[in-house]
């Protein structure tokens, strides 16, 4: 077994997620007593989303580049940057080590494209669904189109991961807000809905709706699952 290596803390509540699922899955294929082997470095997301504020992204990346290389010298074989909005500096954080990193986006697009979706909707914090670092890759580099929501909505929505979701405060209120918004990607056309922040799947799961939701936090942990157990 390969060792998983997570930079984490963005926030910890999805961190919790990510070494849950991967111990889940290291128990679930393996049995017995195995457990992932994990090289784990975590942030203070404060001083993260400071800088996400102030549009700082070169400091942010220089932190995470600085925390992924502390993330190989513990032994990952690979890397996983434990949120969708900070692939914004993927390339920063892979020119600072030896080892690769498996993009959330990548991940997702994958699990996209086996399901035959051609064009999807996303949600996420408002750098992940305006900008081009993310959609712009599914798009490019998998033929998929994506729909985010109105600029309101996507405020609306990028504030309650903030302000809610990654202090672990979940709300009814939210919930019926994002499940709207799922449902309006979906009337415009979306086949199914990216949940592009890796805390969305504390707030809404399948259960609550009919429309295919792809968990980010979900697909990326399988994604390095497969790598942890293959040869190469
Ligand atoms: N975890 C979130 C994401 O997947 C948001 C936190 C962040 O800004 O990194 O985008």
């Amino acid at each position: 077994m390969k060792t998983i290596g997570l930079l984490g803390g963005m926030s910890w509540e999805s961190t919790a997620s990510y070494y849950r699922a991967l111990n889940e899955g290291i128990k679930q294929r393996l049995g017995g007593l195995h457990s992932a082997k994990i090289s784990l470095v975590s942030v203070d997301f404060e001083e993260i989303e400071r800088l996400q504020m102030s549009g700082d992204w070169e400091s942010a990346g220089r932190i995470l580049a600085e925390g992924a290389s502390h993330v190989e010298a513990g032994g990952a074989d690979f890397l996983l940057v434990c949120t969708n909005t900070m692939h914004k500096v993927a390339e920063q954080i892979q020119a600072a080590i030896n080892i690769p990193l498996i993009h959330i986006a990548d991940a997702t697009a994958l699990a996209l494209k086996a399901d035959g979706i051609k064009r999807v909707g996303l949600l996420g914090t408002r750098f992940t669904m305006e900008e081009e670092f993310y959609r712009g890759r599914i798009r490019e580099n998998f033929g998929i189109d994506v729909l985010v929501p109105d600029t309101e909505s996507q405020a609306r929505i990028s504030a309650i991961i903030y302000n809610e979701l990654c202090l672990g405060k979940i709300d009814e209120a939210s919930r019926n807000y994002y499940l709207d918004a799922v449902a309006q990607l979906a009337e415009r056309g979306a086949e199914g809905v990216i949940l592009g922040c890796t805390e969305i799947a504390l707030l809404i799961q399948q259960e609550h709706t009919p429309i295919p939701l792809y968990d980010t936090t979900a697909l990326h942990a399988e994604a390095a699952l497969r790598a942890a157990l293959t040869d190469d």
